[in-house]
């Protein structure tokens, strides 16, 4: 039995403890986020308005639900002297164990994750708050004591209940009898918050946050005592109306309604589809991640409208998983209002609007990329890597994707990803045939790798990536311009006519001069390789591990081992560069088990600057002193 079932029968009014991440949410909010204290009011009329939603919502098959009071609106009243703020919906409403659950617990997915996250640095974290959505808690930031009254649509009046709380870990219920539908709640304003109980402040915050929601707020007319009220807000959902009335203001408080984000939106996109198929879109790019971007489980996907009225949060049918980021609204002229997750799964007009949305979605990007790089390199920064998982996501759509992907690069002083695709084949040399890239784990672990050498030594450009994703989105990317991707790391070069005819007798003459040492070599290396090769592609260091095309590479097998999966096993060739001093010295030695022990440093080293690891790093490193030894030895 649950506590909330064991308690009905029990007398009230009772207490119940909040979960532990309540409470440590509610501390958090109450010392972080002071300077943003007025957006409580924000996030209280944002739940009236989705409970008058769901309500419109669920009369589309129970009409008598709106009994009474047909008219959906939302109320707001305060008592200057009292220092109390009340804000009233006819929506939904809650029931006793509704209550319990939704004002007791965070539903959240990932809000482990978010505390673990936490620094204790309150300027930091109240920036992760604010990413997170404070909603009906954020109201103890102004008050100290909260009153929720409330009634369910379609419950008889005494089912009504009063739940309270102090924010001191704790909250109470009991029945409370009420006449009213839906739910009012009444904030007991702290002394230093009494400036919210004021008609002037509050109609000025609720024009800012709450213009465009699709609800009258209404408030008495001459402040306190007056029993006439009027509107103080538009009253009109904000994508109905025309873009040539909205101001860019408009459109940004829009966006923190519906994102619960402090943050202002990086662009929009508003449009209305007329004709076989009517709809209205507003798309937007939020300015930062949200701190669950990365976790399968996040919410994401549209607010979903029919003919205005509200069906859903989170339709996540109309957009791409790798544009999860895009928040906004969709109201559809066509679909059914009694439309479903499972019916918009298999639907064929969702199927065309997602199309159409994913185009615009990618239009979006590609005009912020073209007109404000500075903005774009700031969407870049916090959303490059989903956008990239649409490479290998949306073959379709990959013509469009490309062009917005961003590099480092070799022919950039700068670590920042700058360089398009575009610029990469416009400085491409005469004869070059390949885009050439390099994936490591970081940029500047990229840029001293051995696999750039010759490519470095001839000019050529090479793409430096680091991201997750990138060894699993270029196995999708192919080409770009017609120039297929190279992978440095793997293979031939593929240097074509790049390759001058001197440079190739050079090296056919070097592989039969050394066939002998590649055998010793192979033989001392034994099964770590599959074969030993002259190398093309090193100056300066002595041997690089190369990979076949098909092999999984390094930021692949990392990634399957952290799973926990089993990494299938890929043998390398071992390239060696056979012009270097290690490698002669390598040639010259003539005692057996010192020529393994040095075959063995050279492999290691070649695979520390592959994958970051060698299998025994102990061993690496008694051989290394070995011979650092020998080379500080007098004589
Ligand atoms: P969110 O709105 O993101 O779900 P909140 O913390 O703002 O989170 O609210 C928690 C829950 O409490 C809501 O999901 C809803 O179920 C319930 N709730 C809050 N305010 C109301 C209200 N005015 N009417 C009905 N339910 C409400
Ligand atoms: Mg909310």
């Amino acid at each position: 039995m649950t506590e909330a079932t064991a308690a009905s029968t029990a007398p009230a009014p009772e207490k119940h403890g909040f979960q532990a991440e309540v409470r440590e949410l509610l501390r958090l909010m109450i010392h972080s986020l002071y300077s943003h204290r007025e957006i409580f009011l924000r996030e209280l009329i944002s739940n009236a308005s989705d409970a008058n939603d769901k309500l419109r919502f669920l009369a589309l098959a129970q009409p008598d639900l709106l009994a009474g009071e047909s008219e959906l609106k939302i109320w707001i009243d305060f008592d200057a002297g009292k220092r109390t703020l009340s804000i009233r919906d006819n929506g939904i409403g809650m029931n006793r164990e509704e209550a319990i659950t939704h004002l007791g617990t965070i539903a959240k997915s990932g809000t482990a994750d978010f505390f673990k996250r936490l620094t204790g640095d309150q300027q930091k974290d109240s920036q992760l708050i604010g990413q997170f959505g404070v909603g009906f808690y954020s109201a103890f930031i102004v008050a100290e004591e909260i009153e929720v009254y409330s009634r369910k649509a379609g419950e008889p009046a005494a089912s009504g209940i009063r739940w309270a709380s102090k924010a001191d870990g704790e909250f109470t219920i009991e029945p409370a009898a009420r006449d009213e539908r839906g739910t009012m709640v009444v904030l007991h304003l702290k002394e230093e918050a009494k400036e919210f109980a004021d008609s002037w402040r509050l109609r000025s915050l609720v024009r800012r946050y709450s213009d465009h929601i699709a609800f009258s707020v209404l408030m008495r007319k001459e402040g306190e005592a007056s029993l006439d009220w009027e509107p103080a807000n538009q009253g009109q959902a904000l994508w109905t109306r025309p873009r040539s009335d909205l101001k860019d203001e408009e459109y940004k408080e829009f966006y923190q309604h519906i994102a619960h984000d402090f943050a202002e939106p990086l662009a929009w996109s508003h449009n209305k589809v007329e004709g076989k198929r009517e709809y209205t879109s507003l798309l937007y790019v939020p300015g930062r991640a949200p701190f669950d971007l990365y976790q399968r489980d996040a919410s994401r996907g549209l607010k979903l409208y029919v003919r205005r009225v509200f069906i859903m949060d989170d339709a996540e049918q109309f957009l791409p998983m790798y544009l999860r980021f895009f928040r906004g609204v969709l109201d559809s002229n066509d679909l059914p209002l009694n439309v479903s997750r499972e019916l918009l799964q298999k639907d064929a007009e969702v199927e065309a609007m997602r199309a159409a949305l994913t185009k615009r979605a990618l239009d979006l990007l590609a005009r912020i990329a073209k007109e404000e790089p500075e903005k774009y390199a700031m969407f870049w920064k916090e959303f490059g890597p989903v956008l990239k998982e649409g490479t290998g996501e949306d073959a379709a759509n990959r013509d469009k994707i490309l062009p917005l992907l961003r590099f480092a690069s070799t022919h950039e002083e700068s670590d920042e990803p700058k360089v398009t695709l575009a610029d990469y084949v416009a400085r491409i040399k005469t004869g070059q045939e390949r885009i050439y890239y390099l994936i490591s784990d970081s940029i500047a672990a990229a840029r001293g790798s051995p696999y750039l050498e010759t490519l470095r030594s001839k000019g050529i450009e090479v793409l430096l990536l680091a991201d997750r994703v990138d060894e699993w989105m270029m196995g999708y990317a192919r080409e770009f311009e017609g120039k297929r991707f190279k992978d440095v790391a793997r293979g031939d070069l593929e240097l074509g006519t790049l390759e001058d005819a001197a440079d190739k007798t050079a090296s056919e003459e070097a592989v039969k001069e050394n066939k002998k040492l590649l055998k010793r070599i192979k033989d001392a290396l034994d099964e770590r390789v599959s074969e030993v090769k002259v190398s093309s592609r090193l100056a300066d260091s002595p041997a690089v591990l190369v990979l076949d095309e098909g092999d999984m590479g390094a930021q692949m097998r990392r990634i399957l081992a952290a799973t926990g999966q089993a990494v299938p096993e890929a043998k390398p060739k071992i390239e060696i560069n056979v012009g270097h001093p290690l490698i002669k010295r390598l040639d010259a030695t003539t005692a057996e088990d010192e020529f393994g022990e040095l075959a063995l440093l050279v492999y290691d080293q070649a695979k520390l600057a592959e994958s970051g690891v060698v299998a025994n790093p102990g061993e690496f490193v008694r051989r290394l002193n070995k011979l650092l030894g020998q080379l500080m030895a007098p004589g």
